[in-house]
């Protein structure tokens, strides 16, 4: 275990620091579990639906009952080998499963099937975008995390208190469910790094569909290993907080650990290393027990099972069958549309908002526009009736007449959100009919509206004379004056111009 310290340390060589808590630098690394989608167990055929009446999907494989022999579920290794592939990893031609021995009563068998001295994905990185600051201080960083593995295991059972007084119950349902276990350096450096990396974690492994992703039913579920240290110091002492299954809490939880550990260590203690869990209810971190070492597990390679040979061919074949990953798409969009790459990463979040703006940016022609929509106006609505994007009442055969009404100057962009509003609420489903209803075209008539300029000129001699003496602020005044007096449907732009040419002259 000291070697892998070691290793963790000359690894965080040359990395940056993050934002110092009271002097402190945080220091955390990732372990996740997330379930794999196979239908049946990694080493049986039993179901691994979830919400079956306990102990009814556990059969004899599962419980290592003897006589069993373990076999490899073909598409528990399938899907390991995407992730690796979406990751940029490298897939082992061979890997081993091992033995970790450990009693629990959810493990009646005494030992978990897992990986452990040569997983079958090695290295890979995971980059994504964090947003710092609020408002006029908002920025965003590209921060990249690097995995260490990712290794295929088998779930435990699950221990039910609460529906006995005084007593657990044991649903062995669960055991033999495939779980792919992603291991990161301890490369992230805030709570909100490390929420940045759990979203994106989570939306690769569901984007290429691998995992359901359901963190309510526990098919993603992040152990967060927490540390502190005085910058340029030697890695500090970690406390691993479990199965932490919604973001929120995630951040909440990392957020005390770290204030805890700080104060410990001012206080003069050493921090133990130990495995806590977090309460949701208090808010707090507390310690479960203290963490084994790796020797503790005993682990041997399992001799009910052969090695794992993936040949090349195989990957290949897997990588054929694959659909466009997000980094690629992304890239694809800067390149194709012109997108920037901000926008090319907040658009291919999910493959249901990438396919919304392409479906736009084609029918249109204006991909920035389309981009502009999709994650302004369409993201804010989606978000505040928290519905997803293949409920939004706005199509984007829709949204593309919409933003081509604003291109070709019928309406403003004003009176496009009017219109988009009309069609969210079902208030008309044709753009053009909706512009003509609401009477928001915009004025084409010069005549007309320099007829409204001379008008008000006229009317504010003070705001005109104070332009002419340098204060450009008070055109402001003048423009408000002339889109209220055409009822909002003068082209701004054009009333600026027209509005400047003329105090020009
Ligand atoms: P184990 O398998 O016993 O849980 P590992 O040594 O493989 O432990 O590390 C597990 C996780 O802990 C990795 O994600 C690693 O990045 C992280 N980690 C290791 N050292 C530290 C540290 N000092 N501070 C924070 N995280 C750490
Ligand atoms: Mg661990």
């Amino acid at each position: 275990m000291s070697e892998t310290m070691n290793t963790f340390e000359a690894q965080q060589q040359g990395r940056p620091t993050g934002p110092l808590v009271q002097g402190y630098e945080v220091i955390i690394g990732f372990e996740t579990h997330a379930q794999l989608s196979t239908a049946s167990k990694i080493f049986s055929r039993a179901s691994t639906a979830f919400g079956a009446e306990p102990n009814t999907q556990a059969c004899a494989v599962d419980l290592a009952l003897p006589g069993t022999l373990p076999v490899m579920n073909k598409g528990a290794v399938e899907r390991a080998i995407e992730f690796g592939l979406a990751v940029n990893s490298h897939i082992a031609e061979r890997s081993i499963f091992a033995r970790k021995n450990y009693f629990y009563p959810d493990l009646p068998k005494g030992y978990q099937i897992s990986q452990f001295e040569i997983p079958v994905v090695q290295g890979g990185v995971i980059e994504f975008f964090l947003e710092t600051g609020k408002g006029a201080d908002a920025a965003r960083e590209k921060k990249s995390v690097r995995l260490v593995r990712a290794h295929l295991e088998e779930d435990a059972g699950k221990s039910l208190h609460e529906d006995f007084i005084g007593q657990t119950g044991i649903d062995l349902n669960r055991a033999g469910t495939p779980l792919l276990e992603i291991v990161t350096e301890p490369d992230m450096r805030s709570s909100a790094e490390a929420v940045a990396y759990a979203r994106e974690l989570h939306k690769i492994v569901t984007w290429i569909g691998i995992c359901d992703g359901n963190m309510q039913e526990g098919s993603f579920r992040c152990d967060a290993n927490v540390s502190v240290r005085k910058p340029g110091a030697p890695l500090g002492t970690r406390r691993e907080i479990k199965n932490l299954n919604s973001f929120k809490f995630m951040q909440q939880a990392i957020d005390y650990e770290v204030r805890w550990q700080i104060e410990q260590i001012e206080d003069g203690h050493a921090i133990e290393q130990a495995t806590v869990l977090f309460n949701p209810d208090t808010g707090e971190t507390r310690a479960m027990r203290t963490k084994e070492d790796a020797a503790d597990y005993r682990y041997f390679p399992d001799p009910d099972l052969p090695p794992l040979c993936i040949s090349e061919q195989w990957i290949e074949q897997v990588r054929g069958l694959m659909a466009e990953l997000p980094r690629v798409m992304a890239e694809r969009f800067v390149r194709d549309y012109g997108l920037p790459e901000y926008d090319a990463t907040q658009l291919t979040q999910s493959k249901a908002i990438a396919a919304y703006f392409e479906e736009t940016a084609k029918a249109c022609s204006q991909a920035k526009l389309a981009s502009n929509w999709v994650m302004g106006e369409l993201s804010r609505r989606l978000n505040t009736e928290d519905i997803g994007i293949a409920a939004a009442p706005v199509k984007p055969a829709q949204l593309a007449t919409l933003i081509g009404r604003i291109v070709d100057n019928t309406i403003s962009n004003n009176a496009a959100k009017q219109v988009f509003d009309a069609l969210w609420s079902g208030d008309g489903s044709d753009v053009d009919a909706i512009i003509d209803a609401k009477g928001l075209k915009q004025m084409n008539d010069t005549g007309a509206l320099e007829a409204i300029v001379d008008t008000v000129i006229a009317a504010n001699a003070k705001n005109v004379a104070e332009f002419k003496a340098g204060n450009d602020k008070a055109l402001n005044a003048l423009v408000g004056q002339i889109m209220k007096a055409s009822q909002g449907k003068a082209n701004p732009q054009q009333v600026n111009d027209l509005l400047r040419r003329k105090l020009a002259g």
